[in-house]
């Protein structure tokens, strides 16, 4: 990290109230590379109406923070531009007007639009989920935008039916590892591609039925193969462009083919359309961060009801796949792990260590 303000010396001359006031948090100023990372003090946020302030344990990072980093992916109008899409920590204090009975010490897990990468965060209540008991918050905050995300790419996009096929790719990601256990839950076969064979024994360890090194093989035809030439019912995408040609051959005919991202460019050529259009194929595409707040308090509600319990199970049925743990001021660190694509499963940061 290029420059680490301590909060102490940031603020001699300042009232006791005023440090009482305030936090450090992780903001950037000039987008560009980890180095331009610079944890601060900033002011404590105050839970407005309906709001519930958490104070932070941990956070974990997302592949769009190093776009949001980059000044590529700005926080939606009007969100805190501290890096951090969530967090796990406890109820410091309640806005006015919180109905869900939320108390003060309460163990929550929360999806944010911004602000995680911070010592406190406010949250608006609907967001808010309490962590099951046998849940560390360092793995509890390795759960809210993955597993909100495959259960969102899965269950509403494209609502996956029991037997179904579906292919992740980059299934040793956060999502990726969230999306194969989701598929075993709802009763379908999850496979998977990856960059490394240890990536591909990670996802075949949480139930993959089968895997594709990209950089080795034709994933196509490992579907092909592997689907008795039907291809899959579902393909979970967060690479786009160069993969293109290979999904639409891994497709089974009025397969849904969702795509979530675009790590592996944005342009397509060639005669996309026309392949699709024969496979009968549907391209879906979905964004979660600029979802409503009423679509994502409905996202949480369902997920609460129909996933979470299985954390708690024993044996527990879903576990967070924790990669690596660093330190709030080694964040630059973190998001170079990241960067390099090295992380199986999600990376936390302890804020308060
Ligand atoms: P992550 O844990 O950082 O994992 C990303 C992995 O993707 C990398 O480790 C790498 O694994 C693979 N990858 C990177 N570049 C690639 C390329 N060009 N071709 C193929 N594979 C590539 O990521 P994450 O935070 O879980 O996020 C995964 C994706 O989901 C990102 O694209 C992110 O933007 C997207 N996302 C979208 C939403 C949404 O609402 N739309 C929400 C959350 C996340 P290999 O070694 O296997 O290549």
């Amino acid at each position: 990290m290029q420059h680490i303000l301590h909060p102490a010396r940031l603020l001699l001359g300042t009232s006791n109230q005023t440090l009482h006031r305030m936090m450090r948090a992780v903001c950037v100023d000039e987008p560009g590379g980890p180095e331009t990372l610079l944890l601060r003090c900033v002011p404590r946020p105050r839970p407005k109406g309906g709001e519930v302030l958490i104070k932070v344990h941990a956070t974990a990072l997302n592949r769009a923070d190093l776009l949001q980093r980059r000044g590529l992916y700005p926080p939606p109008p009007g969100e805190s531009d501290v890096l951090g899409l969530e967090v796990a920590g406890t109820v410091d204090a309640v806005g006015p007007g919180v109905t869900g009975g939320w108390r003060p010490a309460d163990r929550v897990m929360a999806l944010l639009s911004g602000g995680g990468y911070a010592e406190y965060v406010s949250v608006p209540e609907e967001l808010l989920m309490a962590v099951p008991n046998n849940l560390t918050l360092c793995q509890a905050a390795a759960i809210p935008e993955a597993w909100l995300t495959a259960f969102q790419l899965l269950e509403l996009v494209a609502q996956v039916k029991q037997g179904e096929v579906v292919l992740t790719h980059a299934g040793a990601s956060g999502v990726g590892t969230a999306a194969i256990q989701l598929v075993r839950l709802f009763g379908a076969v999850p496979i998977v591609t990856a960059g490394s064979a240890e990536k591909l024994q990670m996802a075949e360890s949480l139930g993959a039925a089968a895997g594709f090194n990209y950089r080795e093989e034709s994933f196509s035809r490992g579907v092909q193969a592997f689907t008795g030439g039907k291809g899959a019912d579902v393909i979970l995408d967060c690479v786009g462009g160069c993969n293109w040609e290979q999904n639409v051959s891994s497709l089974s005919t009025d397969g849904r083919w969702v795509l979530y991202g675009t790590m592996g460019g944005r342009g397509v050529e060639g005669d996309m359309l026309g392949r699709l259009l024969a496979k009968r194929g549907r391209l879906l595409c979905s964004l979660l961060r600029s979802r409503s707040l009423q679509y994502k308090a409905d996202l949480v509600k369902a997920f609460s009801h129909r996933v979470l319990p299985s954390f708690s199970e024993q044996p527990a049925a879903l576990r967070p796949v924790i990669d690596s743990t660093f330190n709030l001021e080694d964040i630059a660190e973190a998001h170079r792990h990241m960067e390099a694509n090295k992380n199986m499963g999600k990376i936390i940061i302890n804020v308060i260590p």
